[in-house]
C-alpha cells in the first residue's frame, strides 16, 4: 500500500504530459508508505520507449532526501502510448526490485491511468495506492 496526496499525483500526471511522447521519470519520498515530495528527473535515454536516471541526478535526490530526513519509497515513469503494465524492458532493468514501481499511462489521453507495482525476479505484484488529501 502506498498512500500519495491528490496534488503530488496529479503533478506526476502533469509531468508525464509535458515529456510526452517521450517517457518521463522521477522518483518518491516520503515515510512509512506515505509520499511527501516528488522529485522530476530527465529521463536520460530520451526515449519514447524506456527510461532511465543519470547516476549523477539519482545523487542528488539522495542527498535533498536526506537533508529532509525522507527516504526513497517509489519510483515513478510515464507510459505515453501503452498500458500501465511493467513492460519487459522495465522487468529487465528493475534497479530497486525491492521499491515500487509507478506507472502513469497516458494511452487514454482523457484519462491518465497510475498503477503501482513491484517487480520481482518470478513476479510483478500490484500494490494498492491510497489517494490522500
Ligand atoms: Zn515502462
Amino acid at each position: 500500500m502506498l498512500r500519495i496526496p491528490k496534488p503530488i499525483l496529479e503533478g506526476m500526471v502533469e509531468h508525464a504530459k509535458r515529456e510526452s511522447p517521450l517517457e518521463c521519470c522521477g522518483i518518491l519520498g516520503g515515510k512509512n508508505h506515505t509520499v511527501e515530495k516528488a522529485f522530476e528527473l530527465q529521463n536520460a535515454e530520451k526515449s519514447p520507449i524506456r527510461y532511465s536516471m543519470a547516476p549523477q541526478d539519482q545523487m542528488k535526490v539522495f542527498e535533498e532526501m536526506e537533508k529532509e530526513s525522507i527516504d526513497m519509497i517509489a519510483i515513478y515513469h510515464s507510459h505515453p502510448h501503452t498500458i500501465p503494465f511493467p513492460s519487459e524492458t522495465d522487468v529487465k532493468l528493475a534497479f530497486y526490485p525491492e521499491m515500487a514501481s509507478i506507472i502513469i499511462s497516458l494511452k487514454e489521453n482523457e484519462n491518465p491511468a497510475v498503477k503501482a507495482f513491484r517487480i520481482g525476479k518470478e513476479a510483478i505484484y500490484l500494490e494498492e495506492i491510497e489517494v490522500i488529501a
